[in-house]
């Protein structure tokens, strides 16, 4: 994946969103935007290479309809979305009436993670936010009725 279905998906002159600034080197960050879109959901974001072990540093990204769960052992579904670039990190802002993703976009959380792994099916990181903090694992489903960009999130500690 590559910043290209990001730009695709956007109108610059349009919505307030960024373009994308291209950074080599991650600073392990995350954040979470709770997005006001036709639906409610939050977007979770981790600061990583595009590929694994390779390419250039993006937000891999899930949405996550009822955010992550701060319970352990709570899996909860989490949609991969479209790779997002690295200066989206601070995005707040209010994307217009038409625009892909309209709606009001708002940081509900943020900080630093830890990764622990990073396998094509499953993503271990501990989370060290103002609200979010513990060991978080996300995991590819295959099957169970779920499309091919299903995850789960869940909380091991
Ligand atoms: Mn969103």
């Amino acid at each position: 994946m590559s910043l290209e279905e990001y730009k695709k998906k956007r109108k610059f002159k349009i919505t307030p969103e960024p373009e994308p600034e291209i950074l080599q080197k991650s600073e392990n960050r995350f954040v979470i935007q709770e997005h006001d879109a036709s639906h409610l959901h939050y977007d979770f974001r981790l600061e990583m290479p595009t590929e694994i072990g390779s390419g250039d540093i993006v937000l891999k990204s899930w949405a996550t309809p009822k955010n992550l769960p701060e319970e352990a052992g709570v899996k909860r579904l989490a949609i991969q979305t479209e790779d997002h670039p690295a200066n989206y990190i601070g995005f707040e802002g209010k994307i217009p009436k038409g625009e892909y993703g309209a709606g009001i976009v708002k940081i509900w959380d943020k900080g630093k993670f830890e990764l622990i792994k990073r396998d094509p099916g499953h993503i271990q990181f501990i989370l060290s936010g103002k609200k979010i903090k513990g060991e978080y694992n996300l995991i590819k489903t295959k099957g169970f009725g779920g499309s091919k960009n299903s995850w789960l999130i869940f909380k091991s500690r």
